[in-house]
C-alpha cells in the first residue's frame, strides 16, 4: 500500500511522458506516476493524500552550485551587507551591529559590491577603521574573492607596507606603499589563516538554516562548493545523526588559500543524504569583482584578472584527485582559466570510474572551448542569476567582444555541454530557481538592460537545468532530477505552472510544499 498520493495536478516529470495527473509514493521512493486511475487503485485506507487542486508538482530543485555554509552564516552570524547603498550606510550597518558582540571579537561581514554603490568604490582601511576601530573587521566582496579590512585585522595577520603579494593573490596598497586592506584572491589566505575558525556547533547552525532556507524555495538538493577539512567532519557528523534536512553535494577543497601544503584527499563518502566525491579547485576569480582571468584587459582598469595556479602544480594536484576516482569541479570563468583547465582534464584522460569532470561557472568560454569541453564530455554549472543579479557588473567591466558572450548557456547546449544551472548563492542574493530560469530565458539584468540576448534559452530547458541537469552533474540520476518510478520522492509542489507563465512571472509563483523522500519538509 502506498504511504502518499499526490492527486489532480500537473505533473511535470522532466520523463516521458513529460505530463502526469498523480504520484504514489512508499517508503520514501515514487512507486507509480500516471493517470489517477494509474495511482489511485493503489491507495489504500492509511494512504495520506494531497488533493493539488490544479497545482503544478516539479521535481525537488537542484542548486548545482552553492555555498551553503556561507548562506547559512548569513542567516546567523554574519553581518549582511548585500544591496549597501554606499560607504556611509556601510559604515552605519557595522556600528549597528558591533554591540551584539563581544569586545574584541571579529566582525565579519559580507555582500558589498562597488558598481552598486554611490561612491564606485570598494571600502578601505580607512572607511572601516571609522566604523570598529577596536576589533577586527573583515568584509567579504559579494563575489567571495576579494576582502576588506581594517588595521586591526591588517595588523592581527601581520599585513604592513614591506608585505609581499603571495602567488595568485594582490594585497592592494596606495600611493604611499601602505596597504588599503583590500586582499585580492589568495591574499585573502594572509587573514583568513589568523582568523578565529567557526566552531562546530556554529556550523552546524548554518548548515540547516541554509537548507531550510533552500527548502522554502523548493530545493531539495544542493552542493556545498569549496569546504575546509573542519566543515566537511561536520557534515559527516550532521549526517550521521540523521540531522540534515535535504541532500548535499559536499566538495572540498584541496588547496585552501593561506595554507602551504594542499589538503590530504579525504575519503570518498555517499548515504542517502550527504555525497562527498567532488573536489573542487578554483583556476581563476570572479567576473563582477574583475578577478577572472581574461586574455584581454578589463574595460575600466588595466588589468587581465588573476590565474591561480601554477600550471604544473594545479595538473598534479588534479592528476592525483582523478586517480584516487574522483570528480573533480574546478572554478574557471575567463578564457584564460577555461583554456588552462580543458588542457588540464584533456591531459588527465579516461576517469577511472568512468566520471565526468565539471566546469564550475565557465561564464566567457568562445566557439572552440565550448566544442572542446563537448567533446571531453564535461559538464557546466553556469549561473544565468548572474546576468539578473550582476548585469551592471558585468557591462560596466567587460570589453563588448566579451559581454557578448557572457554566460553563454545556448551556444552551451547547441555545442553539446551538459548544463546544470545554480545560484552560486551568496553570490547573488537571490537564489531563488525561478529568477534563475527568468533571468535564462529573458538575459535581462535588474535593471532591464539585455545581456547576450541570443544565448537565451526555452522554459523546458531551463526547468531541465534546475532539476535533471543538477543530478547529472552530482552523478545521482538514478536517486533524483524527474519523477520517475524508483527515484527518491523530492517533489516541489507550485501555485503555477513554470513551463507556461510568462517567463517575468516565473519569480511570483509560490513554492507551496516541498517533500524529501516523501517527508514534507517545508509548507507554506
Ligand atoms: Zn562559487
Amino acid at each position: 500500500m502506498l504511504d502518499l498520493v499526490l492527486h489532480n495536478g500537473r505533473v511535470l516529470t522532466q520523463a516521458a511522458p513529460p505530463l502526469a495527473a498523480a504520484v504514489g509514493i512508499r517508503n520514501g521512493r515514487i512507486e507509480v506516476v500516471g493517470r489517477a486511475e494509474d495511482v489511485m487503485p493503489a491507495a489504500g485506507a492509511l494512504t495520506r493524500r494531497i488533493d493539488l487542486a490544479g497545482r503544478t508538482l516539479v521535481p525537488g530543485l537542484n542548486d548545482a552550485h552553492a555555498h551553503i555554509w556561507k548562506i547559512g552564516h548569513l542567516l546567523t552570524t554574519m553581518l549582511d551587507l548585500r544591496g549597501v547603498a554606499g560607504i556611509e550606510d556601510l559604515i552605519a550597518r557595522i556600528r549597528a551591529f558591533a554591540p551584539r558582540l563581544p569586545d574584541g571579537a571579529w566582525l565579519l561581514g559580507r555582500g558589498y559590491n562597488e558598481a552598486t554603490m554611490i561612491e564606485g568604490r570598494p571600502p578601505t582601511r580607512l572607511d572601516l577603521d571609522r566604523a570598529a576601530p577596536d576589533r577586527p573587521v573583515v568584509l567579504t566582496r559579494t563575489c567571495g574573492h576579494i576582502y576588506a579590512v581594517n588595521s586591526r585585522a591588517l595588523a592581527a595577520a601581520a599585513i604592513g607596507p614591506e608585505t609581499p603579494s603571495p602567488v595568485g593573490g594582490i594585497v592592494e596598497r596606495d600611493e604611499a606603499g601602505q596597504p588599503t586592506g583590500l586582499l585580492h584572491e589568495t591574499a585573502m589566505g594572509l587573514v583568513s589563516r589568523v582568523m578565529p575558525p567557526p566552531g562546530a556547533d556554529d556550523y552546524e547552525a548554518m548548515i540547516v538554516a541554509a537548507l531550510r532556507h533552500q527548502l522554502s524555495l523548493g530545493i531539495t538538493s544542493s552542493s556545498d562548493c569549496g569546504v575546509s577539512p573542519a566543515l566537511l567532519a561536520v557534515y559527516r557528523a550532521v549526517d550521521a545523526k540523521g540531522a540534515l534536512p535535504s541532500r548535499v553535494n559536499v566538495m572540498p577543497l584541496r588547496r585552501v588559500d593561506g595554507v602551504a601544503d594542499p589538503v590530504p584527499i579525504p575519503e570518498r563518502f555517499e548515504s542517502g543524504k550527504l555525497r562527498v566525491d567532488t573536489m573542487k579547485f578554483l583556476a581563476d576569480g570572479g567576473l563582477s569583482g574583475a578577478t577572472a582571468a581574461l586574455s584581454v584587459n578589463y574595460r575600466h582598469a588595466d588589468q587581465k584578472g588573476v590565474l591561480r595556479f601554477d600550471r604544473d602544480e594545479l595538473l598534479g594536484l588534479c592528476r592525483e584527485t582523478h586517480d584516487a576516482g574522483w570528480r573533480i569541479a574546478t572554478h574557471a570563468i575567463g578564457d584564460v582559466a577555461i583554456d588552462q583547465m580543458l588542457d588540464i582534464y584533456e591531459r588527465l584522460g579516461p576517469h577511472p570510474r568512468g566520471l565526468a569532470h565539471r566546469i564550475e561557472h565557465f561564464g566567457l568560454p568562445d566557439a572552440t572551448q565550448l566544442a572542446r569541453a563537448a567533446s571531453l564530455r564535461i559538464i557546466a554549472a553556469p549561473q544565468a542569476i548572474f546576468i539578473h543579479s550582476l548585469g551592471r557588473n558585468f557591462r560596466n567591466y567587460l570589453p563588448e567582444s566579451f559581454l557578448s558572450r557572457t554566460y553563454p548557456i545556448r551556444a552551451m547546449l547547441d555545442a553539446g555541454v551538459r548544463v546544470a544551472l545554480s545560484s552560486d548563492a551568496p553570490v547573488v542574493e537571490d537564489d531563488n530557481p525561478l529568477t534563475g530560469m527568468m533571468a535564462a530565458i529573458t538575459r535581462r539584468d535588474n535593471e532591464g538592460h539585455a545581456i547576450a540576448p541570443e544565448q537565451a534559452i526555452e522554459s523546458w530547458e531551463a526547468l531541465y537545468g534546475y532539476t535533471m541537469g543538477g543530478a547529472v552533474a552530482s552523478g545521482d540520476e538514478r536517486n533524483r532530477g524527474s519523477i520517475e518510478a524508483g527515484k527518491w520522492a523530492d517533489l516541489a509542489v507550485l501555485s503555477g505552472d513554470p513551463l507556461t507563465v510568462p517567463a517575468e512571472a516565473l519569480p511570483e509563483i509560490a513554492v507551496d510544499l516541498t517533500l524529501v523522500g516523501g517527508q514534507i519538509a517545508f509548507e507554506r
